[in-house]
């Protein structure tokens, strides 16, 4: 399990490791055909800042190569914003007296047809806070075998569940699982997360391990930035993403890098801001690193930097998303997860792609498609 794996790793060397990359460093890692986690460091380190057009160009090859002029479009929708965890970053946190929302079969419908009125997505991700109480596995297996009458790939971004309750999920459609550890760094994981499931480190890093053993086809990997030094964590996830392409190497992996942004009313305030030249940095870097994985960039940033980094490395997109449980038909005025900065309407993003040269392509998986292959 990755949680052993980890503490062969220190935070404090690999970040001073990080720091004191040079120029010569970048080059080499620029150089190969397959980087290692340690031209990884290279790539984030402030010495990568003078090449990142040279890193642009072969970040926008391997992506061509890999993934030809594409762009998979996928939806959100939050099923509940119902929580027992307490998040000190999130507004869905238990502590928080807002009203919640736990969507009924007969409201899921309605989500799903307003879905698809919106653009022929196929891809869809289910979204629920951490309330295995009163949105457990049995309800996460209704909503499933409804979403699979509207959508070819079921996706879902939940509480970390067992090897079995993934493989029970399987069984009613699901493909796709994603779950952020937020923060690599162990001793102040508890400062973010002080109670309930979400509390458990050990728990929370091992769901992909739990996810490959039960044969989940992809998994979806995340570092929430903000909270700690982010080219560190995102390091962590680099060495997890290979450990667990090693072991389970028919899967396929997403990454995502969402950016906790200043609360303008008080609020959690992030510890580290990444500016939207280092989350380019990144996506180069990974991409350079890995050119298979996927790279998701939700409508949590802006249109500007979404169509400027299109070409460029990323993958995967989301488009006219709603946060709030039940936001494209029956809450639509309910209390967001976080704030959207992208508000054109999917038609609208898929247009300006288009312009740019890439395909929107709305179903890249079906079940049938393994099945085939086996
Ligand atoms: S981040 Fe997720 S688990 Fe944490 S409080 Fe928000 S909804 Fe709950």
């Amino acid at each position: 399990m990755f949680s052993e794996e980890i503490k062969k790793y220190s935070w404090a060397d690999t970040t001073a490791r990080i720091a004191t990359m040079t120029e010569a460093d970048v080059r080499r890692a620029l150089d190969k055909e397959h980087c290692t986690v340690d031209d990884f460091m290279a790539l984030v380190s402030p010495a990568a800042t003078p090449f990142l057009e040279e890193m642009a160009t072969l970040s926008y090859r391997y992506t061509r190569e890999r993934f030809g002029r594409t762009m998979s479009m996928f939806i959100p929708l939050y099923l509940t914003n119902s929580c027992a965890n307490s998040c000190v970053y999130c507004g869905f946190h238990i502590s928080n007296p807002m009203p919640r929302t736990i969507l009924t079969p007969d409201e899921m419908e309605q989500e799903f047809r307003a879905i698809k009125r919106l653009a022929p997505f196929e891809n869809i991700l289910l979204v629920t806070g951490e309330n295995p109480a009163k949105a457990g596995v049995a309800y996460l297996a209704k909503a499933l075998d409804i979403a699979k009458r509207y959508f070819a790939n079921l996706k879902i971004e939940v509480m970390p569940l067992s090897t079995e309750e993934y493989a029970q999920l399987i069984g009613h459609g699901l493909n796709g699982v994603i779950c952020f550890q937020e923060t690599y760094h162990r001793e102040r994981y508890g400062i973010y997360h002080p109670r309930g499931m979400k509390s458990r480190f050990d728990w929370r890093i091992d769901a992909p391990d739990r996810m490959g053993a039960a044969g989940v086809h992809s998994i979806g990997m995340g570092v929430l930035i903000g909270l700690e030094e982010w080219r560190t964590d995102v390091t962590m996830m680099a060495i997890h993403l290979r450990y667990l392409q090693q072991r389970y190497w028919r899967t396929r992996y997403s990454v995502n890098f969402p950016r906790l942004r200043p609360a303008e009313n008080g609020g959690f305030q992030p510890n580290v801001v990444m500016t939207d030249k280092e989350l380019a940095q990144l996506t180069f870097a990974m991409r350079i690193f890995d050119h298979d994985v996927d790279i998701s960039y939700s409508t949590r940033e802006t249109p500007h930097l979404r169509d400027h980094m299109a070409p460029l490395g990323v993958t995967t997109m989301s488009a006219e998303s709603k946060t709030e449980p039940g936001g494209y038909f029956t809450h639509p005025q309910a209390l967001e997860q976080f704030a959207v900065s992208d508000e054109r309407t999917a038609r609208e993003v898929c247009k300006r792609l288009k312009e740019l040269g890439i395909e929107p392509v709305w179903k890249d998986w079906d079940a049938s498609f393994d099945m085939k292959r086996e």
